[in-house]
């Protein structure tokens, strides 16, 4: 599925659409450069999934906690990751495998940790600054 974000605004609703197509896939990989717009992106689909507190851990700075209805949303950012095994000692599957939606930044930096099922989300700007999103089920 390609959609086409022409602004800011088009965001809520191209986050139930994405959440929709996602269907019982809860693990999300967000591609794309930097300043792309995954962050971005991230909030609006936690906006839309009720997310009504947010909690930065304070051990684990790559990953975020948000408490969305009856259930957690994980962030996670691996920019600044140097290698796999900080997602190892982090206890990455702790969160992974735990049913709850995970969305994840730079999956890049994992790549031999990514679960066998997953939304896969690419992010492009074009020349006009809108957004193309690629949304592909693996
Ligand atoms: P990333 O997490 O990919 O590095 P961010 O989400 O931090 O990128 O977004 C970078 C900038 O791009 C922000 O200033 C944000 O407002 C802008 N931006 C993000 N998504 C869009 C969009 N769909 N349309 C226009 N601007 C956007
Ligand atoms: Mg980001």
């Amino acid at each position: 599925m390609t959609i086409t974000i022409n602004s800011l605004s088009e965001l809520p609703a191209v986050a139930e659409k994405v959440i929709a197509f996602a269907a019982d896939q809860k693990i999300f990989l967000f591609y794309g450069d930097l300043g792309a717009g995954k962050t971005t992106f991230i909030k609006a689909l936690c906006k839309e999934l009720g997310v009504t507190e947010h909690a930065t851990s304070p051990t684990f700075s790559i990953v975020n906690e948000y408490a969305a209805r009856s259930n957690k949303i994980f962030h996670f950012d691996f920019y600044r990751l140097k290698n796999q095994n900080e997602a190892l000692d982090m206890g990455y599957e702790e969160y992974f495998y735990s049913g709850n939606y995970c969305f994840i930044e730079w999956p890049e930096k994992i790549p031999d940790l990514i679960p066998p099922h997953y939304l896969k989300i690419e992010i492009k700007v074009l020349a006009d600054q809108s957004r193309e999103l690629t949304v592909e089920k693996n």
